[in-house]
């Protein structure tokens, strides 16, 4: 390396953390924004995380960024492809020539649009209230389009918006990978709906939120959650937000009488937390600290949530603590019984309080009609309709209201239309993928989990996986991982082994 090369690429950090810092602070008033903020607050926050996104666009689109991109190009060129400069070098030269297509002027009104749909949206679902948002959403919708149209030309409109969570994936390709599994898993839920469902009325019953959250807390620090680095808040719509390499926070939400909210819930957001948590630190306030995509952040999430949290040998080890926690709600309900309720397969109207065997046939009613929104194939004013049909057809339940319906998920009202949802289906294919290598190399995973146990597997995954931060594409770290693309069958091999033993699958 030069000495003018030296000094280049320091200029070029000192920049990208600065803008890093802009944003986190953007981030952080997000968060007041959904934990603390009194309503009062909305109007004047809106606009101040509007300013933050500009600002924080307009000096990443600076043309000197470009020009020390260009500068660095030979040195990044002669370094091995997994070297930290040359990672650094190819993601942010990605992120810039990807930003630098949209006017700064689209970006702020972009952000002031957002926070005005949200704050409508977060009354206008209790209200079950569609009138309130439909002109929101005809917007949201030119939006969508005229932000895809900025990095045309493309194959489909969707193309863009689905890159920019998923890179690598197109709409034909996340297609093509979602009637594969459509069609293996249509067999599997109509074989289990045929069966007396499962008894999860124990799970109804009241548990009181301090023991809930306390319950939770327990499991995600033997997960290894660093709570030196995080903290849980209380919040409607559950999520996690880095701050910084030593700040990673996750939120949740407590039903008194759904024990299942709040505790899958925060293991789901820990999985995301402690990606992040693990991403090498050496990274921080660099575009490489961030998990590589949706997807593989969601295998994450899923994975602790799901693969581990909703497993025998998990409840085998914690039921007992559970039980201690709340002998009256439980003391007449056995494990086993416990480990049933808590994966019951049942078609629903709410994606995020669903099984994992019905979950992405909810993924992929919206993504269907993403498609068809930004194609011109379908209208707002239609959502309603074609959301409660094709809850129908292929879910066999019909949405009695919108609020239950197509008002639901907090996306298209506080994002762009597209790209958001593919990323959970792609995410659970990638989390059985994952596992499967982790349990080659170590066998001895479910064991330590009966014992609660997470060192083995938490270790193998900030190695394999969470240390890289965004060093290589999703594409990438799934053939390093496991050999082979994303694929759909280890997802339903894993389907058929858990719920085989659940249900009769034969
Ligand atoms: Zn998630």
């Amino acid at each position: 390396m030069q000495p003018t090369e030296h000094s280049q690429l320091e200029t070029l950090k000192q920049q990208l953390i600065v803008i890093n810092d802009i944003s986190s602070a953007g981030s952080l008033l997000y968060w007041d924004m959904t934990t603390q903020m009194p309503p009062g607050g909305q109007a004047a926050r809106g606009r101040q995380l509007a300013v933050l996104g500009q600002i924080a666009h307009d000096r990443f689109v600076d043309p000197a960024i470009g020009r020390l991109l260009d500068e660095l190009q030979p040195y990044a060129e002669t370094l091995p492809y997994d070297h930290n400069d040359a990672a650094l070098w190819r993601v942010t030269r990605r992120n810039y020539d990807r930003e630098v297509k949209v006017p700064s002027a689209f970006v702020a009104e972009f952000f002031q649009f957002f926070s005005v749909i949200y704050d409508v949206w977060t009354r206008a679902r209790p209200a079950n209230d569609f009138n309130a948002v439909r002109d929101l959403l005809k917007k949201n919708l030119d939006y969508s389009r005229q932000y895809a149209e900025f990095f045309g030309p493309f194959d489909h409109i969707a193309d863009p918006l689905i890159d920019q969570g998923d890179y690598g994936m197109k709409a034909a390709s996340v297609r093509a990978i979602f009637a594969e599994l459509r069609a293996q898993l249509v067999p599997i839920v109509a074989a289990i709906t045929a069966q007396p469902p499962a008894d999860d009325s124990m799970v109804r019953r009241h548990y009181p939120e301090a023991d809930q959250l306390a319950f939770g807390l327990d499991i995600i620090k033997d997960y290894g959650y660093d709570f030196s680095r995080g903290r849980q808040d209380l919040t409607a719509h559950p999520y996690m937000t880095r701050i910084n390499s030593g700040d990673v926070r996750i939120t949740t939400r407590v039903d008194e009488h759904y024990f299942n909210d709040a505790l899958f819930s925060t293991l789901h957001e820990a999985g995301h937390a402690m990606y992040e948590q693990g991403i090498d630190a050496t990274f921080d306030g660099l575009p490489l600290a961030t998990g590589t995509s949706a997807g593989v952040h969601e295998s994450q999430s899923r994975t602790w949530e799901n693969i581990i949290g909703r497993s025998r040998e998990f409840w085998t080890h914690y039921y007992p603590a559970l039980q201690a926690r709340f002998p009256s709600q439980l003391s007449d309900v056995s494990a086993d019984s416990f480990h049933r309720a808590v994966n019951k397969v049942t078609p629903s109207l709410i994606r995020v309080d669903a099984d994992e065997v019905t979950y992405n046939l909810h993924v992929m009613i919206r993504f269907d009609i993403e498609l068809a929104l930004l194609e011109g194939a379908m209208e707002i004013d239609d959502l309603p309709r074609v959301w409660n049909e094709r809850y129908t057809s292929d879910l066999g339940v019909t949405p009695p209201d919108d609020k239950d319906g197509c008002l639901q998920d907090v996306h298209w009202f506080g994002g762009i239309i597209g790209g958001a949802f593919q990323g959970y289906t792609l995410g659970n294919l990638m989390s059985a993928q994952f596992y499967d290598s982790a349990l080659k190399a170590h066998p001895e995973i479910p064991a330590e989990i009966g014992q609660g146990k997470f060192d083995t597997l938490h270790g193998w995954l900030k190695e394999n996986i969470y240390q890289h931060g965004s060093k290589f594409t999703a594409p990438e770290l799934v053939e390093r991982v496991t050999g082979t693309g994303v694929q759909v069958a280890p997802y339903i091999a894993y389907l058929r082994r858990k719920y085989g033993e659940l249900y009769d699958l034969s």
